[in-house]
């Protein structure tokens, strides 16, 4: 059975999974009923609508 010969270092352990995480940037827009930051394509979290009508009751 093939063995590794030499341990793997904490160095390149990281550098490995860190190659492997998605790099995420934050997507950003902003909801035009409220003018808060929100994700896009998504219903607004903070009054509900989704583009020029509600659909979610929020309080
Ligand atoms: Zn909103």
């Amino acid at each position: 059975m093939a063995v590794p010969k030499r341990k793997t270092s904490r160095s390149r352990t990281h550098s490995r999974r860190s190659a492997n995480r998605k790099v995420e940037t934050a997507a950003r827009s902003v909801c035009p009923h409220c003018g808060v930051g929100k994700r896009p394509h998504i219903v607004c979290p903070h009054c509900g609508w989704y583009r020029d009508r509600q659909v979610l009751d929020v309080e």
